[in-house]
């Protein structure tokens, strides 16, 4: 399969051009904060329950609150019936969402508690876990969470021996290499950072670079959803 010709993609973007993003904050009435995110077919909703007291009693910190993160794909999500409930990439998913995001949530405000974030992917279509990210930090700062700043996540990746942003289904069957990352946009901190497959040294720099830069895209997105729902105009 030609993944790449001429600098276009298959899906007829261009190396650098992330597939269209929608980011609305706060969906879900039930839940103390919550965000939708639609990246290109991904369809994710976050939703963000707390601080609350934690139970039972043993797993409190009397530091910081604990944050549970559970990232889950509906059966219907994928081209291939998933069997419900967790499997071991959902197990891995939730555990790197949280690690991604504690260091971006002012935990210690809030000892003893618990801050639960709820990732569910009703369709999927490649970059889920960036896009539970995106939509997770969304849904934790409309919980009015105290934060140091929003997460937005991205991946690069390399396809037909170029370096892409966002890769789609095809290049992330096809590609040779994939390299998620979640980054602190004040301080360019990174706080996931994955990748299989295969590339050198060079090529992972160049990729990382493409990722922040398409974090940067998807932060001033993150922004604009909150900023949309504090101004009251959250209804199309
Ligand atoms: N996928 C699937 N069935 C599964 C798990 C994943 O069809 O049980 C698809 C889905 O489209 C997902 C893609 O494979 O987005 C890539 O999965 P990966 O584990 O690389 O995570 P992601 O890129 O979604 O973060």
């Amino acid at each position: 399969m030609e993944l790449i010709k001429d600098g276009i993609r298959i899906d007829g973007r261009k190396k650098d051009e992330l597939r269209e993003i929608k980011i609305k904050a706060g969906v879900l009435k039930r839940a103390d904060g919550s965000a939708y995110v639609e990246w290109g077919m991904n369809k994710v909703y976050a939703a963000v329950y707390g601080p609350r007291e934690l139970y039972p009693r043993f797993l409190r910190r009397y530091d910081k609150a604990i944050l549970q993160c559970r990232y889950n794909m509906a059966s219907f999500s994928v081209e291939e019936r998933k069997r419900p409930g967790p499997d071991r990439r959902s197990v891995e998913i939730s555990k790197v969402t949280r690690s991604a995001l504690e260091p971006v949530v002012l935990t210690e405000n809030f000892p003893e508690s618990v801050i639960n974030v709820n990732i569910e992917i009703v369709q999927a279509e490649a970059g889920t876990r960036c896009a539970g990210i995106t939509a997770a930090s969304v849904a934790l700062a409309d919980a009015g969470i105290p934060m140091r700043d929003l997460l937005p996540a991205c991946a690069a990746g390399k396809v037909g021996g170029e370096i892409v942003l966002d890769l789609c289904k095809e290049e992330d069957n096809f590609g040779e290499s994939d390299l998620p990352i979640a980054m602190v946009p004040r301080t360019g901190g990174i706080t996931l950072l994955q990748m299989d497959g295969l590339m050198t040294e060079e090529e992972i720099e160049e990729a990382l670079n493409l990722a922040k830069k398409g974090c940067k895209i998807i932060y001033e997105k993150q922004k604009e959803a909150l900023k949309q729902k504090y101004r009251g105009n959250n209804n199309d």
